[in-house]
Formats: structure tokens, C-alpha cells, sequence
């Protein structure tokens, strides 16, 4: 399908301090679950290895992911090592925000560029309700505050899952735009087998945009470059900008650049892949930097993967990745 290697996101833990339902239910992902042991997971030496190989091969931009990436262990210093490796032109954050008062300034001193925080809701009952009452709004917005304080622009993710969190679509909406930050809309999507996914749970990006025209005009803003994943609104007002991440109603795997490698270094060509190719395998044996560079050149280009592109058709649902091992 002719996709570049543009992108390259990095799981660097499984675990998490949230159970959102839609990602990692708790009744799953209990006390007993097998998480990486952590010398299964990649260490930093392997992590750099493998971006300078994937540099090479044309990524440009990474972004830290897990699990909840700021539960793992000196953050700052991977950071620091990646940000150095020549080619890389953008390091970025996707996280739950609660850790964010304890490192945003470490991080940022460190050369991570951008931060993306998750939060579903403004109002707690609800927002306790989809993390598996793991944490109050307050300490995400304490965490949006540090990461701007330190200088990071922050972008905040919402999940819109229809009866959950639906009526919470305009009040963050409203909040964000008053605060300048951007408030990106993820339709739910059924990633992993564990969340319980249904059509019926899908509030559509269409939809979105309706509700929120209700209470403000919204113009359409041209993509920044071919392959950005949201499509952008701003207020008519010149107020605020809004994005829409449509991977179910509107799937955009003809500009897919994106690769995934999990915490115990396997790559994910698909976000909705059932299989993973074993790095962490060809880096703990005598392959050469050359050899691990051919092995990922040539899954890359045999890759056929545009499961969101099929997904309405398709009449049974695959065994997949959970979410938590990829980051999303
Ligand atoms: N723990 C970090 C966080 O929550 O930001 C990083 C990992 S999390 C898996 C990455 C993103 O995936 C979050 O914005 C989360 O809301 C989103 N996500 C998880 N499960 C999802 C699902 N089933 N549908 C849509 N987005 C999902
Ligand atoms: Fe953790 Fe992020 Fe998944 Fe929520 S979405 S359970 S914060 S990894
Ligand atoms: Fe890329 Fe797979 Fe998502 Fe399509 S479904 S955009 S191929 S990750």
C-alpha cells in the first residue's frame, strides 16, 4: 500500500495505575494478571538501539506510551538518551497526566517535546466510574497545569463512549477552549478482546461535531501533512481548535505510518494486529544492527494492515493486542 515509516510509538511499560474499562478492566487485569517480569521488559540500552535502527529506516517522530509510560523508572533518562540520536525530530507523551506534577519538568529538561493527556470527563462520579476509580479529575488537571508550567505544549484525549461519558462532550469542550488547550475526540474502538466492544457503544466523531455546532460554529482546518491521524475544527470565533479521531466511523489506513513496539519489544504493524514480530529476540542474540534493520525493512513493506477499513465488513472479530501493550 505503498506507507512510509514515518512514526514509531513505544509501549516502555504494560502496567498501569488506572483500570479504565474500555482498556484494562479491572475484574482482567486483577492482582493475579502476568504482567512482564522486568527483565522481559526492553531496558534502555535495547530501546536505543532499536530507535537508531528505526531512525534509519525513516521515523522521524516518536511518542512515549505504555501502559502508563510515567511508571516507568527514570523516565527522563531514556528521554535524554533518545533526543540525542540524530534524525529524531520529535519526542512525545501520551499519559494519564496524574504522575505528570512529580516529572513535567525532568521530562521536559530532558527533550520531550509534547505532551497528550487522557481524561474522559470533568466530573468525578463519572470519571471514577471509567478508570476504575483510580484517580479525581483534580490530579489530571494538576497534571496539565505542571506539564504546561514546564514549558510542553499539552493536547488532552477524550474517549467517548455512548451512555458513559456522552454528556461530558461540551463541557470539555468549553473547558478546554478556554484554557487554549486542544481536546482531541477518540471514537472507542474495539482494540484487544477484553473491553467488550459493541457498534452500540461508538458515539461517532459526526455525531461529536453536531452536538458541539449546537453550541458554537466549527470550520474544518487543513491537515498539517499527509498522514495526521485527527482531523481538525476550529471555532469560527478564532476561540480554540478540536480534533476528531475517527478510526471507526471515517478509518484512515491508506496513510497509516505508524509503527508500535510493546514493552517486551515486540513491533505491531496494526494497532488491531493479533501478532507481534520478536525484536527483543534478535536483540538478545549475535544479529547485527544490519540484520535487525533488513528484518524490520521487510515486515514493514510486506505489511497489508487496514483492519479499520474493514472492520464493517468483516464477520468475525480476530484474537487481538490489548491496548495496554501497545499504548494506542
Ligand atoms: N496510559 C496512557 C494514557 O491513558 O494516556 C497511555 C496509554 S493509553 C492505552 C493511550 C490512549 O489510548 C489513551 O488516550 C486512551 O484513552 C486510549 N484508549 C485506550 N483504550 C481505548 C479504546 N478502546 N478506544 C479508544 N481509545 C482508547
Ligand atoms: Fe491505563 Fe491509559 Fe489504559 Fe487507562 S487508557 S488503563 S490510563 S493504559
Ligand atoms: Fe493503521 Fe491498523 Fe489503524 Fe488502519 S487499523 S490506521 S492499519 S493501525
Amino acid at each position: 500500500m505503498n506507507r512510509g515509516l514515518r512514526d514509531l510509538r513505544l509501549s516502555v511499560t504494560d502496567r498501569c495505575n488506572f483500570r479504565c474499562r474500555y482498556c484494562m478492566p479491572a475484574e482482567i487485569f486483577g492482582k493475579d494478571y502476568p504482567f512482564l517480569a522486568e527483565d522481559k521488559v526492553l531496558s534502555f540500552d535495547e530501546i536505543e538501539r532499536l530507535v537508531t535502527i528505526f531512525v534509519s529506516l525513516g521515523v522521524k517522530k516518536l511518542r512515549i506510551t505504555g501502559g502508563e509510560p510515567l511508571l516507568r523508572k527514570d523516565l527522563p533518562t531514556l528521554i535524554k538518551r533518545l533526543n540525542a540520536i540524530p534524525g529524531v525530530e520529535d519526542i512525545a507523551l501520551t499519559t494519564n497526566g496524574v504522575l505528570l506534577p512529580k516529572s513535567a519538568a525532568a521530562l521536559a529538561e530532558a527533550g520531550m517535546r509534547r505532551v497528550t493527556v487522557s481524561l474522559d470527563s470533568l466530573n468525578d462520579e463519572r470519571f471514577r466510574l471509567m478508570n476504575g476509580n483510580r484517580s479525581g479529575v483534580q490530579a489530571v488537571l494538576d497534571g496539565i497545569e505542571a506539564a504546561s508550567a514546564a514549558g510542553m505544549p499539552v493536547k488532552i484525549n477524550m474517549v467517548v463512549q455512548k451512555g458513559t461519558n456522552d454528556q461530558d462532550i461540551w463541557p470539555m469542550a468549553a473547558y478546554f477552549r478556554e484554557r487554549g488547550h486542544i481536546l482531541r475526540f477518540i471514537e472507542y474502538m474495539d482494540v484487544g478482546n477484553s473491553n467488550g466492544w459493541k457498534w452500540d457503544h461508538v458515539f461517532s466523531s459526526k455525531q461529536i461535531l453536531q452536538l458541539l455546532e449546537e453550541h458554537l460554529p466549527l470550520v474544518p482546518v487543513e491537515a498539517h501533512y499527509v498522514g495526521e491521524v485527527a482531523s481538525r475544527y476550529r471555532y469560527q470565533d478564532g476561540s480554540g481548535e478540536i480534533g476528531f479521531i475517527s478510526s471507526v466511523s471515517d478509518a484512515f489506513c491508506s496513510t497509516c505510518t505508524r509503527a508500535r513496539i510493546s514493552a517486551e519489544g515486540k513491533l505491531y504493524t496494526c494497532l488491531f494486529a493479533s501478532k507481534g514480530y520478536d525484536l527483543m529476540e534478535l536483540l538478545r542474540t549475535d544479529e547485527t544492527d544490519e540484520s535487525i534493520r533488513e528484518a524490520i525493512a521487510s515486515i514493514w513493506t510486506n505489511r497489508n494492515d487496514r483492519y479499520s477499513e474493514e472492520r464493517a465488513t468483516r464477520t468475525q472479530s480476530p484474537a487481538k493486542i490489548e491496548m495496554s501493550h501497545i499504548g494506542g
